[in-house]
């Protein structure tokens, strides 16, 4: 019979970016129901109350931190901050990102720098600072997407900033398994956020899109609990430079 001890995260500490709204908010509060302390971020740390409000009615701790994950210097000094207020860092989910859907022949130095800087310049910054204060090891998760294997039109900037957030998932997994900490990520299919409620507005491209997805449907946010408790906890320990997507059988039938 299955040990679910090994799902079990009470004693870790995690920091979740990103945590305001969201998957970061869903998945901050996933990882302290499965028994962590979580410092979640955000550029704004009054945006943060909801979810600290929620991680702390269930008995864990929360450490409501403002992070802009464009600016590195800031970044050592909240993750180093968040550490010390948790008094350990075991997991990080660089979650953080941003997309503005743009026609290539129209993104501008700005749109690509705001893109790359937050969700692969920022991610990669974050997993060094973590990484750092990662004593006894680790789990990071990287929030990665289908653009990491499909074409997007429109989406250059964010499919190249995921795509390389991929590369990066592969390469730190080699050169930091060493230090006993693992890096993975997770593909999420179609979720409707703040984010991508330009496109569910839209139905005619809600119908269209559904008959791409086998399980007919698009992802709730607590369709990616498990696979975060999964890639954060024991039951994954011999699991790194792996990506998973969860995407209700999108990518296995394109
Ligand atoms: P939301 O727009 O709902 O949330 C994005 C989060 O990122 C917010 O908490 C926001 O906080 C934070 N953020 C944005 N810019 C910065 C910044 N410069 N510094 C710090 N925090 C920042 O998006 P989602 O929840 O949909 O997306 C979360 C992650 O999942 C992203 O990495 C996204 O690319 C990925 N993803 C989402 C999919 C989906 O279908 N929704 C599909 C595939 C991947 P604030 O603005 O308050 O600072």
């Amino acid at each position: 019979m299955a040990d679910l001890s090994l799902f079990d995260l009470s004693g870790e500490k995690a920091l979740v970016t990103g945590a305001s709204r969201g998957i970061g908010q869903e998945l901050a509060v996933a990882l302290a129901r499965a028994g962590a302390d979580v410092a979640i971020t955000a550029r704004d740390a009054a945006s943060l109350s909801p979810c600290a409000e929620t991680v702390t009615r269930l008995g864990r701790k929360a450490v409501p931190l403002a992070l802009d994950v464009r600016d590195v210097a800031q970044v050592g000094t909240v993750v180093g901050a968040a550490a010390q207020q948790l008094g350990g860092l075991s997991i990080l989910v660089n979650n953080a990102g941003v997309e503005e859907v743009t026609p290539s022949l129209e993104v501008t130095e700005d749109i690509w720098d705001k893109i790359l800087d937050t969700n692969l310049k920022g991610s990669f910054f974050c997993a060094q600072a973590a990484a750092q204060r990662m004593t006894a090891g680790g789990s990071i998760i990287n929030l990665c997407s289908l653009t990491t294997e499909v074409g997007i039109p429109t989406a250059v900037p964010y499919g190249s900033s995921k795509t390389g957030l991929l590369g990066m998932t592969r390469a730190l997994a080699a050169e930091w398994a060493s230090l006993g900490i693992r890096v993975n990520a997770i593909a999420p299919g179609y979720f409707r956020t703040a984010m991508t409620e330009v496109f569910y507005e839209n139905d005619a491209w809600q119908q269209a899109m559904k008959a791409k997805i086998p399980m007919a449907r698009f992802g709730n946010l607590d369709d990616l609990d498990g696979i975060a408790v999964f890639l954060a906890s024991r039951a994954s320990a011999y699991i790194t430079g792996q990506c998973f997507p969860v995407d209700g059988g999108f990518l296995a039938s394109i």
